[in-house]
């Protein structure tokens, strides 16, 4: 996988609509949704509007006001579920896996939130 965005990805398709999602958050350049496969009580990805294709790419490549945007929304969704820990909240995992090393399935940036237990200790 490189930095050449396929827009036929599952994701690319939920943004335009073709597909539907349960939407969690959404803000002029992020979409949050929850997972289909949830792994924790509380599984949401957290994806920005932008055709990016993992995080270092959106790095590098997207507006300051996107990313600023897509920070806070990340933070709004766990506020949201009532995860925060600066609210008071039990915590959350955040994961992004990129490329195949971090054998990511979809290649559309996309954090997940992971909480509502203990997540456990990271396994490697
Ligand atoms: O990080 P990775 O790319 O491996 O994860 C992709 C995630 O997208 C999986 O957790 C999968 O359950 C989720 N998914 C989804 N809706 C789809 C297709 C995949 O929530 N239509």
């Amino acid at each position: 996988m490189n930095d050449t965005y396929d827009d036929q990805n599952i994701f690319a398709k939920i943004l335009r609509g073709e597909i539907p999602c349960n939407k969690v958050h959404e803000t002029e350049h992020s979409l949050a949704f929850a997972d289909i496969a949830p792994k924790a009580p509380h599984h949401v990805l957290v994806i920005p509007k932008g055709p990016y294709v993992c995080y270092d790419h959106f790095a590098r490549s997207a507006t300051d006001a996107e990313i600023v945007d897509y920070t806070r929304a990340i933070g709004d969704v766990c506020a949201q579920l009532g995860v925060a820990q600066s609210e008071g909240g039990h915590g959350y995992r955040m994961i992004s896996n990129a490329g195949p090393d971090g054998v990511q399935e979809v290649p559309h940036l996309h954090v997940h939130i992971l909480a509502g237990r203990n997540i456990g200790p990271m396994v490697m």
